[in-house]
């Protein structure tokens, strides 16, 4: 077959220009990606082995070969994993399949310096050879197949791909080394590079030096370690293998669980939030393996998707090596080691929660919404995930627990309020809050759309229960208000009586509104709107909608203040001049209120109609 010429998808193009011209600082972590590539393919190979010997060809001793040749300026990393055939070639080294993508991408800013430190998240694997090299050659074959294959590129926009008839199993990669990196092959300077980053791949790498080959790692998997034989060093480097990230793990776990059933887990939790959070798989990222052999990384009942952020892997000692994906699903042994592993993770972070508040924010910062997600899902954890919640209230800005506003309840309140928006900040404004804050009520303020859903779920709180602000039962009147709270209220002005005007608005505005109230929860706003009791909350229909799941506006309570100079001349208006007169001004308040929901008003064009005729009234 003739050479075929290949584009790379627009991503990979974009990328790679990137990955030649900006991610200068720290070119030798190339090897670290292509080594990490390379035991990943022996793992797979191994694993398939399991079941269909004849694919190792009677070669299962795994290797990876480092070859340095300074003539040719060139450095080969080889191994006899499982290969490629022409159709991984295309999808694996052409595009990018990765989670995630799109939105990193669309992150990226062309600021060299910021979207370095963006890639290092990501990740770049493969494509970091050409930060080295200025042509890429990939030979390789697939266990199994009898064709092998070679990929070219120099990294600029376009790749070929040629029949290869004697390539050996596995992939070798042969870099062609720019001139400002022939410094990767020096002998010296590669061991060093392999010890410090894949020291605890399982997989010997091989340094080629003159004749002879010296293996250069431990060749030992990480966690088959003593913990007091690994470095804080080889945790880290051995997170960035397994979780193909480059920042610093925020906790490390690493324990043998011995009794009925026995595995060695290695978990890290992330120091910053991975791109694929909020994808819908919700996949946990912590591979499986069995007597060391790889056998997954994308096992369902290993953990529950609310501890996804989690990176490592868990070796076991019962399962059998020959099980499938698919026999995993109901396995009771795996149902054990994820009890486990839950507890044990909610302990270590109990742990770091008590011990270090401020460290705590920060994973709080970049997983709660996730963890929360198990306050909802996990019967039987989840008041050990609410102690270990934090949330922002209108009383601090840092972060509390649901224990400590507990403890700063008020004489007389008998339930705990939160509010559910997008932001602390518009919820600080919003006019429901007015009375509490008026009676220096706490407020837990929520902003993760999980919350929608794990609040009313939990009902309550050590005995106090968990009331929306926007609820129509949320009622103050017991409270005793703060003499601070209350020295800084405005003079309470004498409330208007309302009978008559409440009257007229519920008749001009029909069905658009449940009911209309008398507010005793409105300070300084003229009105606000309010769930009645039992109704979807006014931020997850927002939510809904926004997800198109809800296609129509609940009509709402439309509230009133009664001491407000607004509320008190339309009263008077309606008396003197019936309720025709006070038409438009109906409309304008409860567009009013939907608009500090973040709501659009219900007729933009007749909202438009009427703000102006009441503004030309005002200016004539
Ligand atoms: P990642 O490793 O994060 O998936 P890479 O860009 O490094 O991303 O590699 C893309 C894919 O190419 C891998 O997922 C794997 O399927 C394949 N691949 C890379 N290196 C090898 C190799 N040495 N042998 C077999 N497959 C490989």
């Amino acid at each position: 077959m003739a050479e075929e010429k290949r584009e790379f998808q627009a991503e990979v193009a974009k990328l790679l220009d990137i990955v030649v011209h900006s991610l200068y600082s720290n070119k030798e972590i190339f090897l670290r990606e292509l080594v990490s590539n390379a035991s990943d393919a022996c793992d797979k190979l191994r694993y398939e082995a399991q079941t269909q010997a004849q694919l190792t060809e009677g070669d299962a001793e795994f290797r990876i070969r480092v070859i340095p040749d300074k003539e040719a300026g060139t450095l080969v990393i080889a191994d006899n994993g499982i290969g490629m055939n022409r159709d991984d070639l295309i999808n694996n080294l052409g595009t990018i399949a990765k989670s995630g993508t799109a939105e990193f991408m669309s992150r990226l800013s062309g600021d060299a310096k910021k979207d370095t430190s963006l890639i290092g998240q990501f990740g770049v694997g493969f494509y970091s050879a050409f930060m080295v090299a200025d042509k890429v050659v990939v030979t390789t074959r697939r266990a199994g197949d009898s064709q092998g294959w070679r990929w070219e590129s120099d990294g600029k926009g376009t790749f070929t791909i040629t029949e290869a008839a004697d390539a050996p199993r596995g992939a070798s990669l042969e870099l062609h080394l720019r001139d400002d990196s022939k410094e990767f092959l020096d002998a010296f300077r590669l061991k060093s590079i392999i010890k410090r980053y894949s020291d605890h791949i399982g997989i010997p790498v091989l340094l080629k030096e003159g004749d002879t080959e010296d293996t250069v790692n431990a060749a030992s998997a990480l966690w088959t370690r003593a913990k007091t034989d690994i470095t804080d060093e080889q945790y880290k480097e051995f997170y960035h293998h397994v979780a193909h990230a480059f920042d610093e793990p925020w906790q490390t776990i690493h324990y043998r669980a011995e009794g009925a059933i026995e595995y060695t887990g290695l978990l890290f939790v992330p120091g910053s939030k991975p791109f694929d959070l909020f994808q819908p798989e919700r996949k946990n990222h912590v591979k499986l393996y069995v007597k060391r052999v790889f056998i997954t990384d994308d096992a369902e009942g290993l953990l529950p998707p609310y501890l996804r952020f989690l990176r490592g892997v868990v070796d076991s000692q019962d399962l059998p090596l020959n099980v499938s994906r698919e026999m995993l699903q109901h396995n009771p042994v795996l149902a054990k080691i994820k009890t486990g592993l839950v507890k044990r993770v909610l302990s270590e972070l109990k742990k770091r929660a008590e011990g270090d508040a401020e460290s705590y924010a920060s994973f709080w910062e970049n997983f709660g919404p996730v963890l929360k997600e198990g306050i909802y899902e996990d019967f039987e954890r989840k008041t050990d995930i609410v102690a270990l919640s934090r949330f922002k209230t209108t009383s601090t800005d840092g972060w509390s627990s649901l224990d400590e506003v507990v403890g700063r309840m008020k004489e007389g309140q008998e339930s705990l309020y939160y509010a559910t928006g997008d932001s602390v900040d518009a919820l600080k404004k919003s006019p429901q809050l007015e009375g509490f804050l008026a009676k220096g009520v706490e407020v837990l303020l929520l902003t993760d759309p999980i919350d929608e859903f794990w609040v009313p779920a939990l009902g309550e709180w050590n005995g106090k229960k968990l009331v929306a602000v926007t609820d129509s039962s949320a009622d103050l009147s017991a409270v005793k208000a703060d003499p601070e709270a209350e020295a800084a209220k405005p003079e309470a002005a004498e409330a208007a009586s309302l009978d008559t005007l409440i009257a007229a608005l519920k008749l001009n505005l029909g069905e658009s509104v449940k009911d209309v109230r008398v507010s005793d929860r409105l300070t300084a706003s003229a009105v606000c709107l309010v769930a009645d009791q039992g109704q979807m909350s006014l931020h997850l229909e927002k939510l809904l909608k926004a997800h198109k799941q809800v296609d129509h506006d609940t009509p709402r309570i439309l509230e009133v203040n009664p001491r407000h100079g607004l509320i008190k001349a339309l009263a008077e208006r309606v008396k003197s001049s019936g309720r025709e007169s006070i038409e438009d001004a109906s409309w304008l308040l409860l567009d009013q209120a939907r608009i500090v929901e973040g709501e659009m008003p219900a007729d933009p064009v007749e909202f438009t109609r009427r703000l102006a005729a009441m503004m030309e009234k005002g200016v004539a």
